[in-house]
Order: C-alpha cells, then structure tokens, then sequence
C-alpha cells in the first residue's frame, strides 16, 4: 500500500524497485522499517551518517536549538550564533588559506558557489574535471559531471566544461591559462573510491597555482573523518583554494559549504547580495547545531577509525570473490569480477539487513563505507553477515 502512495505521488529518483526500505525508525548503524526488519546502514546513508543515525550529541544539540529560534532570515544578514560557534570551529581544524565559509543547504548548491567564486576570481570560463566524478545534479554542477551520456540527456550545459582521465599525469598541461578552475575529488567516489597518487594531487595544486586556475576539492564524500583525517586533502598535503563540503557534515542534517580564503570570499562582497551568492536556508540554525556538535563527535573518533579499516579490510580477504579493496579509512570498496552481478547482491544484502550499493559507475563493486561510530561488535556482526551473503552467492 505504502509502495504504491509512494509511486503515486513521489517522483522517482530511480527505478530500482528491490531497494526499497520502508523506513520506521533509526538508530545508530541501524535502520529498520515498519515489519520491524532491522537493517546495517553499510555505507551510512551515501556518506552521510557519519556519526550514525540520531547521534545523541546531535539530538540534544537540535532540541536545544529548536528552543530557540529555527529560521530568522536569508543567510548572511542577522547574526546567528550557532553559524559562527560551528564556522569557527571547522575553521580550527583547516590551513590558514581556508579560513571563511558560505554555507548553504547542499553538496551541489556547494560546488554551484565554488564555481561562481572560481569566475569571480579570473573571469575565464574553461573548467576542467575528471572522467568518473559526481559534483551533483544541478545544471552548474553537473557540467563537471565526469559521464559524457548523461551530459547528453540535458545539453546544453556549461560550455568549455572539459573532463580529463583521473589520476592521469597527462591532464596535468592541460590545465592553462585559459583554466578557470579545476574540481576534484581526493578520492573519487563513483570509480569505486579509486586512490589517486599523491603526486597527481600534488601536480594539479601546483599547475593551478602556476596558470592562476582556481583548485576545487570536492569533499563531499571523503570530508568528516570519512577517510581516516577529517579532510582527505590532508592525506595528500595538496590544499585546494575551495574546499566543497557537506553530506556527514549536519550529523544528519541539511547543511554544505564552500570554504575558502578571506581573500577570495571577499569577491563575494558588492552592493547587492544577488552580485555574490544567496541562500536562504543556507546554515539553518538547526543545521548548524547539529553540524557542531557531529564534528566534535568525529574529531574524539579520528584516533581510532584505522583499526576501524584495518578490521573491515581483514574481513574482505578473507572472502575470495573479493579481487580488490580500494579506498582509505572507511571509505572503501570491495571489487568483484566485471561479470559479478552487483545488482542482485545488492538485493540479497538487502533481504539480509545489509544495507550497501554500488558506486554510481562501477557496477563489478560495493561500497563500505559504514558510519564512524560502529564497534568492534558492530563491524564483525555486518562483516559476517557481508561474507556469507557474497560465498553463498551463485
Ligand atoms: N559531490 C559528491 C562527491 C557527491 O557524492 C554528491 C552527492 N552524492 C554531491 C557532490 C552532491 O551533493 P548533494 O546531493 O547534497 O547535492
């Protein structure tokens, strides 16, 4: 019954029938729906849950707030302190050259601000990405898309959008005078959380530096502890000039940002708001408690998310369908066989209370990406589960 309201009246994000949870209730790494079916959240709602679901720091944190005040104005004309205490905060943990933040409600609202800044700044038009990315599904941010045959469905886009291969030395030249910006992930998600090396990361921040190219990190996914370090720039050491977060960022609530220099944000400034950026809901109150209070919840965990990994990594060898793990921290995935047939795993995952998808364009593998906050415990009981479900698979 349900199903067929939610068919009715709900546009539909895709047609994957199988994976449809109706959701009760949630807590923790779990989420159960209404026939009382508990599930693992295995890949923490898309990156999001990075504390878990209903984190109690987070709640009180909302309850608190809500107390207060919700919504008061458009971004950036009263003050609100629960926008300051959190920027200040985030700010704390980041290089001197990434000290002023914009927030907004989204990951693809955060990439659409990062690329008006990135005109702002040298007015050239060219913007370069790389083939296998997702920046999101707005008309700006989805120009830097890296799958040409979905450009194709809503052309014409941003033009003088360029896609080069990832982790390809090659694009580096490429990159020019001509370049208004770079964006990229420091690990790239929708490959299947594919590493690149440290000096492609490197190269890239140099050449933007050398041709006056803006450098663009979305940390959409790897951002928050996602990774094993709060931001995956720092894995790396290469700091990009705009630095795109959002997803894990709320605790589970809406929230993103575009976070770059004082320098840089002050291009934003002029004698009409719509001149920069707008936002209305952009760091909701609610969003910005909550985002405080899971950020202070990551940074206790950071010390102890590589043994995290190293417990998931020694499940995965220990399952012979499984040829590869790629990814840092827990933002890994598991490779199968390009014949694998992920889409039915998923299902049996699925009717087993696993819950774990494929990246967006890599079918042959599956995201682990739990939420930070799962135990020993935890972790054994959804890893055991994962392996009898790939062994016993035909
Ligand atoms: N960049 C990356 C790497 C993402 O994974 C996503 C969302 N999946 C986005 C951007 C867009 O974020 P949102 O859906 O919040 O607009």
């Amino acid at each position: 019954m349900n199903k067929n309201l939610f068919r009715r009246y709900m546009a539909q994000a895709s047609d994957f029938d199988p994976f449809i949870i109706d959701v009760s209730h949630t807590e923790g790494v779990y989420v159960w729906d209404k026939s009382g079916k508990r599930y693992f959240d295995f890949i923490s709602s898309i990156c999001v849950n990075n504390v878990g679901h209903r984190h109690p720091a987070v709640m009180a944190a909302l309850h608190e707030q809500m107390e207060k005040y919700l919504h008061v104005m458009v971004y950036g004309e009263f003050i609100q302190q629960p926008q300051i205490d959190y920027v200040a905060r985030l700010c704390s943990f980041l290089p001197p050259t990434l000290q002023k933040a914009f927030l907004v409600n989204s990951g693809s609202e955060a990439i659409e601000g990062a690329i008006k800044l990135a005109r702002l700044y040298n007015k050239r038009a060219e913007i370069i990405s790389f083939r296998g990315s997702y920046h999101g599904s707005t008309m700006g941010a989805m120009s830097a898309l890296g799958d040409t045959p979905i450009h194709d469905r809503f052309s014409p886009l941003l033009p003088q959008t360029v896609l080069y291969e990832y982790n390809d030395l090659g694009a580096i030249e490429k990159i020019t005078d001509k370049t208004c910006c770079v964006i990229v992930e420091p690990i790239q998600a929708g490959t299947g959380m594919t590493v690149p090396t440290v000096e492609f990361l490197k190269a890239i921040r140099q050449r933007c530096s050398e041709v006056g190219a803006l450098l663009i990190y979305d940390e959409i996914q790897t951002g928050f502890g996602r990774t094993g370090k709060l931001f995956a720039f720092e894995h790396s050491g290469a700091v990009p000039d705009i630095l795109c977060i959002a997803k894990s960022m709320g605790g589970g609530m809406p929230i993103g940002a575009f976070v770059a220099s004082e320098e840089l944000m002050l291009l934003l400034e002029s004698d009409h708001p719509l001149k920069g950026h707008a936002s209305t809901f952009g760091g909701h109150p609610l969003s910005c408690v909550a985002a405080l209070a899971s950020l202070n919840v990551i940074v206790e965990l950071l010390p102890c998310l590589a043994q995290k990994e190293a417990r998931i990594r020694k499940w995965l060898s220990e399952i012979p369908q499984v040829r590869a793990v790629t990814g840092k921290g827990l933002f890994l995935a598991a490779h199968f066989s390009e014949d694998f047939d992920t889409n039915r795993l998923v299902e049996r995952l699925m009717s087993s209370g696993f819950i774990s998808f494929y990246p967006l364009f890599n079918h042959s593998a599956m995201c682990l990406t739990p939420p930070l906050v799962a135990t020993d415990e935890e972790i054994d009981e959804a890893m055991l589960l994962f392996k009898n479900v790939v062994q016993s698979f035909i």
